[in-house]
């Protein structure tokens, strides 16, 4: 705990040093307005489903799939042992990058590559279970069904709309992380860093 103290300290410090936000305050910014993403995304649906999904992701999108996905952050250490899902994507894209970063293509990046990876890994599973159980292996067109029906599962009881409302959710969380990163970079060195 103590050591875990230190480190979240040193990196707050370090953080700091390059005039961002630490993730204390990102954590805070997406607390204080989930609410209120809660409350439009009613205001705008009064689809009780659909704006708990809004709010959901936008929690999620700002304390675990935000922008600091791309480096040793509070975010990449919340997926625990997952956290080796992001080992490419922290390789790939820079710290900070339009990629991660930028409002246009950073959250729609990680979606695709969460899920590219999901498909990739689960395709593994099924691999390693079917040399295991000397099962023979499901074809694509079985595996795409199965695919297809967590869809419809999901369409089915979140609502047509689960899928999109999921995306912005999380887009905003995200948002309200490359806003905040901004206002801090602005505050310390009155310049107003790239956002897109
Ligand atoms: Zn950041």
């Amino acid at each position: 705990m103590q050591r875990e103290q230190s480190v979240s300290n040193h990196k707050s410090a370090c953080r700091f040093k390059s005039k961002m936000p630490s993730g204390k305050t990102h954590d805070a910014v997406t607390f204080f307005f989930t609410a209120p993403v809660f409350a439009a995304a009613w205001k705008f649906t009064e689809n009780f489903p659909v704006s708990l999904a809004v709010a959901v992701a936008f929690l999620i999108g700002g304390l675990m799939f935000g922008p600091d996905l791309d480096t040793m952050s509070k975010q990449y250490t919340r997926w625990g042992i997952f956290r080796v899902f992001w080992y490419p994507y922290q390789a790939f894209f820079k710290h900070r990058s339009r990629w991660s970063h930028g409002l246009v293509f950073g959250t729609f990046l990680r979606v695709v590559y969460f899920m590219g990876m999901l498909t990739l890994l689960s395709f593994l599973a099924v691999y390693l279970i079917a040399v295991f159980t000397d099962n023979n292996l499901p074809d694509l067109l079985e595996y795409t069904k199965t695919w297809r029906q967590i869809g419809e599962f999901v369409r089915v009881n979140i609502g047509e709309n689960a899928f999109p409302s999921v995306f912005i959710g999380l887009w905003l969380g995200a948002a309200s992380h490359t806003l905040t990163d901004i206002a801090g970079t602005f505050v310390k060195t009155g310049k107003v860093s790239g956002f897109l």
